[in-house]
């Protein structure tokens, strides 16, 4: 491992904590900070956009304010919602560092690149602005997470090579899909000899509610949970320097702690197996809609879709009487399925490249009536 300072294998992704109604539950963060804290554990990461800045708000109460400053390391990133003008991007890293109580961040990400977000960050020197900040002690190392084909990320790569960690989406059901490109993703970073950061191991989630025929596989091998294998299986490819779970509770935090604390790649049993659930998840067919709420932001009808694409997931498995209801419940006071004009905006911002349009007139068909 390159980085002295990243002490294990598993990083506290804040995209996702603990909530009581729409603030962050301080205490439960608390705790949950101080047992990865107890255990060895120290690499947390944020971005300004999470949780419309209460992430950072509340690491800064929960863990900057309470831990000497080399204890830990601290992730922010560079998103492209809240610059247009290479102007802008200076105090816009002050704010961060002001915001999160710190002098500099271990690291620091050009946020959710892709081919059109590239152009903007070349455009508005980005890049060259996170340098100069390294080179004035600010930012410890500069890196990129990625949402887009391989080829981008190779092109990225070879023209910025100061770069020195990518952060890439890795899961098993991921790796061979032809949009998220997992595997081929993972393989440019191994060629340009890249510290890989992985995201999304467990898919927001959809890893671990996995169909029952998918459970008695994993049940077979032991009372491990289903999180487990999916984090186990990304921690388990050569040059994973971290892989952040987003935890929202004790129990997802303490579960994570017991097997990555001494940690065991997968065995060929496990492989095998989860080669066999992979097959079930992908015949099932459900949205995989990580909950990551990128696409809520811009839609001019307030319509939430990840909610949504729940509640069409459950179409096929629950009574439709029980879905009809909880859609009614999540759609109270915002948009429906119906409501949706076809701009398009969300579906240029979703990591998953999703037909949300196409899929919302499918929730129509089955929730408006
Ligand atoms: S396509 Fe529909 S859901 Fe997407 S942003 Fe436009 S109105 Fe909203
Ligand atoms: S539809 Fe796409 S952008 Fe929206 S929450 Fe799901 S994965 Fe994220």
């Amino acid at each position: 491992m390159r980085f002295e300072k990243v002490k294990k294998q598993l990083g506290f992704g804040c995209m996702r904590l603990p909530m009581q109604g729409s603030e962050v539950d301080y205490p439960a963060l608390t705790k949950m900070i101080d047992a990865f804290m107890s255990k060895g554990f120290n690499y947390f990461d944020t971005a300004s956009v999470y949780i419309e800045g209460k992430s950072e708000i509340a690491l800064k109460a929960c863990l900057v304010d309470r831990y000497p400053r080399e204890q830990f390391v601290y992730t922010n990133k560079l998103s492209s919602s809240l610059f247009q003008t290479e102007e802008e991007i200076r105090p816009l890293f002050e704010k961060q560092l002001q915001a999160c109580g710190l002098t500099y961040f271990d690291f620091y990400l050009m946020h959710a690149q892709n081919k059109d977000n590239y152009q903007k960050y070349k455009q508005t020197h980005a890049y060259e602005t996170a340098y100069a900040l390294k080179a004035e002690g600010k930012i410890k190392h500069v890196g990129l997470s990625f949402h887009d084909q391989a080829e981008v990320l190779d092109r990225i790569l070879t023209e910025q090579p100061q770069i020195e960690v990518v952060q890439i989406q890795l899961n098993y059901l991921d790796m061979e899909d032809p949009k998220i490109q997992s595997r081929l993703c993972y393989e440019v970073c191994r060629k340009h000899q890249k510290p890989i950061i992985v995201m999304e191991p467990v898919k927001g989630g959809s890893l671990v509610h996995i169909p029952l025929k998918a459970q008695d596989l994993f049940d077979q091998l032991g009372s491990h949970s289903y999180a487990s294998y999916a984090i186990r299986y990304a921690a388990s490819f050569e040059g994973v320097m971290m892989v952040l779970s987003g935890m929202s509770n004790e129990e997802q935090m303490n579960d994570n702690l017991s097997y990555m604390e001494e940690f065991q790649p997968l065995s060929r049993q496990e492989y095998s197996i989860i080669q066999q659930v992979k097959d079930i998840i992908k015949k099932a067919n459900t949205i995989p809609c990580t909950g990551c709420r990128y696409c809520v932001e811009g839609c001019p009808e307030q319509i939430d879709i990840p909610d949504i694409f729940t509640c069409l997931n459950d179409v096929h498995g629950q009574q439709i009487d029980h879905v009809k209801e909880k859609y009614q419940t999540y759609t109270f006071q915002k948009g429906k399925a119906k409501d949706c004009i076809a701009c398009g905006k969300c579906e240029k911002t979703c990591p998953q490249h999703l037909e949300i349009r196409k899929l919302l007139k499918k929730a129509s068909w089955y929730l408006d009536q």
